[in-house]
């Protein structure tokens, strides 16, 4: 029995208007509306017709911190410094206060992005010695509150350095333990002044323990550049090609033309993937570049509306926007290489197995009044439709009950 049947859907790279099966959770055919499918027995099925609206896969933020979020809390004029030293202390000083790590507020920014159309979250939160594995906890008690809505995968991230921080790498395997399944890193060089400690523990622990590894680097110059190469070189030696990622990445937009390119070399001769936000005056990398060479290219969130900053709404056709609109891309096909960031980049960078508008992925579809990807990315609609695991969890912006 069909579980769902989505009419008249636009689906990228098909000339007909299609038909989507959904059953038990998975798209079970794809066929042009009116020509193959049998008519569902009366009753026995859910129809939702969306009159030529385009269908994308479910969104994928790569890189949020859920955990630092306000979402629907008080608004906290920003307080901090400009360096990133002074971020760090300024949320050090203020977040008990707050009540920070808040579940309340993560399951509220989580509900909130499901609205979006994002169906898969990777969240960086903070793992120190002030907080333990506090903050995993918090994450992991707001994600088994929109079980069903959004899938949420956490990264144990050492926000304020790890050889630094005395008791941090063991802080690191014990988030594993309590559920997060990617190692966070932080400027090996910038912040903790020994990228040697700090890559050696992080690539220890990943092999051992079967973990991913996601790696903030924003040094950049010949800082960052050098540290690329501790990194490709390590997946390579520890056998984590795929399995490796770095996040912001700035050197590669502030070196050289040529040093560049190499770097993106190295990148993709050891299956490392980059993680931009395309937020602030933040380089970002080059959609067209990593395409043409074969790199992964995810995007993400960073914070959102927390003590980092006053922006982000967890958007991720608007993330799509920001990063082609930094690239400076206006054809078409450019245009989608920004939203693959978010769909098809993401679910290779997570490793999802299957994923996207093909028989036997998961259902998590997003339906937008738009007529190509490109048009959805420039227009930022509001989406008409969310599915998730093949059940309609939101319409028109807002949640469905479930
Ligand atoms: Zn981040």
């Amino acid at each position: 029995m069909t579980d769902l049947l989505v009419r008249k859907a636009r689906v990228p790279g098909r000339a007909e208007l299609q038909d989507v099966v959904i059953r038990d959770g998975r798209i079970a055919a794809l066929a042009a509306t009116g020509t193959h499918l049998p008519e569902p027995a009366a009753g026995s099925d859910e129809v939702v017709d969306v009159e030529g609206r385009l269908v994308l896969p479910g969104l994928i933020d790569a890189h949020c911190h859920v955990d630092k979020t306000l979402w629907s809390g008080p608004w906290v004029p920003h307080s901090a410094g400009p360096r990133l030293v002074d971020r760090i202390a300024n949320e050090r000083g203020r977040r008990t206060d707050l009540g920070l790590p808040s579940p309340e507020y993560s399951a509220a920014l989580l509900r909130h992005i499901a609205t979006l159309g994002t169906t898969r979250v990777r969240t960086h939160t903070d793992v120190d010695p002030g907080l333990g594995v506090a903050g995993i906890e918090a994450v992991a008690k707001a994600a088994a509150s929109v079980e069903g809505l959004i899938d949420v995968e956490q990264v144990a991230f050492p926000q304020d350095g790890v050889i630094r921080r005395p008791g941090t790498v063991e802080l690191l395997e014990a988030a594993l333990d309590a559920g997060a399944t990617t190692l966070g890193g932080i400027d090996p060089a910038g912040v903790d002044d020994d990228p040697l400690g700090q890559l050696d523990a992080l690539f220890e622990i990943a092999a051992r323990r079967g973990a991913s590894i996601d790696i903030h680097l924003h040094d950049t110059g010949s800082l960052g550049a050098w540290q690329f190469g501790l990194v490709t070189q390590r997946t390579i030696a520890y056998g984590l090609q795929g399995k490796v990622a770095l996040s912001h990445a700035d050197a590669l937009g502030t070196v050289p033309d040529a040093e560049r390119l190499r770097l993106i070399d190295l990148l993709a001769e050891s299956g490392v993937a980059l993680v931009t936000a395309a937020v602030y005056d933040v380089p970002v990398p080059s959609v067209l570049e990593l395409a043409e060479r074969g790199v992964t290219l995810a995007a993400g969130s960073d914070g959102i509306r927390d003590l980092w900053g006053p922006y982000g709404n967890g958007d991720m056709i608007e993330r799509a926007m920001h990063i082609a609109y930094r690239n400076g891309v206006r054809r078409d096909e450019d245009i989608e290489l920004a939203l693959d960031c978010a769909t098809h980049g993401a679910a290779r960078l997570l490793g999802l197995e299957s994923y996207g508008l093909v028989p036997g992925a998961p259902a998590d579809l997003v339906v937008v009044p738009s007529r190509t990807p490109a048009e959805a990315v420039v227009s930022r609609p509001t989406r008409s439709l969310v599915i998730k695991n093949g059940r309609v969890v939101a319409r028109d912006g807002q949640l469905v009950a479930a």
